[in-house]
């Protein structure tokens, strides 16, 4: 298995349009790091960074903060104000830590969403999620090895049951979700799926609800049109019941998992869970001119500031946007980051207390540094 596949991650074929000029060795980052562990998570991904730019040969990051989330909103009213959603337009990748606190809400006494306000902002429709077992001794599963959990679900981003996120009741008797689906959405980040397959093991597994209702057998008759154009990718439907059922007895059967929005979100936590929880799964939003990388994790504010949040998630992401990114030295520098993780976690004593270990925050990170 070659590295991309290893990885599981994008490389720059899969945007479908190179407005990065390769040939720069100057990349401009924009850096979110949010509420709650999404500023300690940040700070450790920026320090593995820093260290790998002073490795790597001729790569420049120049890395903006700009302030979101739940401690914008109290101090400006905007958790996503428009000079920060400017500034990720403008850069050439997006850092994100994680963003909102049950705390603060809407008037309304709705949380606040800002990151998936970004992802509908900038169109970031295709949301590759790997999933990659780095020890055995990691998943509550028993008898994988490391490396034999390793798959992608990629959740689509913009539509689905989420695009009702913003509805109000129609009566005081009475409450509606639109899940709504269209074509173009559907063929986009279906092919996304396809694409990211190809550069893996060819194998496509589309998770929908088609024997129920009727968004999904459209979703599957995109699906079956979009397979026909890429005949050396194998392909699989599962309903999304299934899957659960699926991704705790064999998931070893799966490559590319390609979903709507609400099953790709609750499959992700399952799935983070087969591999030692969401302190290890990164995540990309992306779109056809930006990306954001993110933890799948959110702020979780029962550790934030403690200094023993996982730092993972948040690293492997930082990896990602370096894949993405599509220059040769950056590609270098993420499977530099993911092999570093590899023999970190060779050790079963270097773990975070989620995973029922003893390192601090920066003290799993100067590991990975010092394996960089
Ligand atoms: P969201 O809805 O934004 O995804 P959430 O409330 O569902 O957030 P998280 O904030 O992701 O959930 O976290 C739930 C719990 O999992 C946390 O309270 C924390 O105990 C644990 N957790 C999540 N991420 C990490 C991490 N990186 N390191 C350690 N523990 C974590």
């Amino acid at each position: 298995m070659d590295f991309l596949s290893s990885i599981g991650y994008l490389s720059s074929a899969n945007r479908k349009d190179c407005f990065l000029n390769l040939m720069t060795n100057h990349f401009k980052i924009a850096v979110l790091p949010g509420d709650g562990i999404g500023v300690d998570v940040t700070r450790e991904a920026l320090r593995v960074l820093v260290a790998l730019e002073a490795k790597l040969t001729d790569v420049k990051f120049t890395f903006q903060e700009h302030a979101v989330g739940a401690a914008e909103y109290l101090r400006s009213g905007d958790p996503l104000p428009a000079a920060t959603l400017e500034a990720c337009a403008a850069a050439d990748a997006v850092l994100l830590g994680a963003m909102g606190l049950p705390s603060v809400r809407w008037p309304n006494g709705k949380e606040m969403t800002p990151q998936i306000d970004l992802r509908e902002k900038l169109d970031l429709y295709a949301g590759p999620r790997p999933i990659k077992l780095y020890h055995g001794d990691d998943s509550p599963l028993k008898g994988y090895q490391a490396g034999e959990i390793d798959f992608v679900i990629v959740r689509e981003n913009t539509e689905g049951l989420f695009s009702s996120r913003l509805s109000t009741h129609p009566s005081e008797d009475e409450a509606r979700d639109v899940l709504r689906l269209t074509r173009q959405g559907c063929e986009r980040v279906i092919r996304f799926a396809f694409e990211l397959a190809q550069k893996r093991r060819r194998h496509c597994t589309l998770v929908d609800k088609a024997n129920v209702l009727p968004s999904m057998v459209f979703f599957r008759s995109i699906f079956d049109e979009i397979a026909k154009e890429f005949p050396d990718v194998t392909t699989e439907r599962v309903y999304v019941d299934a899957m659960a059922l699926f991704l705790v007895r064999k998931p070893q059967a799966y490559d590319v998992i390609v979903t709507e929005n609400m099953f790709g979100d609750i499959l992700s936590d399952l799935a983070g869970g087969l591999v030692g929880g969401m302190g290890m799964a990164p995540s990309g939003d992306i779109g056809e001119k930006c990306a954001v990388f993110q933890p799948s994790h959110g702020t979780a504010p029962d550790i934030a500031g403690k200094g023993i949040a996982n730092p993972v998630a948040m690293i492997l992401s930082a990896a990602m946007m370096l894949d993405w990114l599509g220059h040769e030295q950056t590609v270098i520098g993420a499977r530099r980051i993911e092999d570093a993780v590899q023999q970190v976690f060779a050790d079963p004593l270097n773990r975070t207390p989620d995973m029922n270990g003893k390192l601090t925050t920066s003290g799993i990170t100067d590991l990975i540094i010092a394996a960089l």
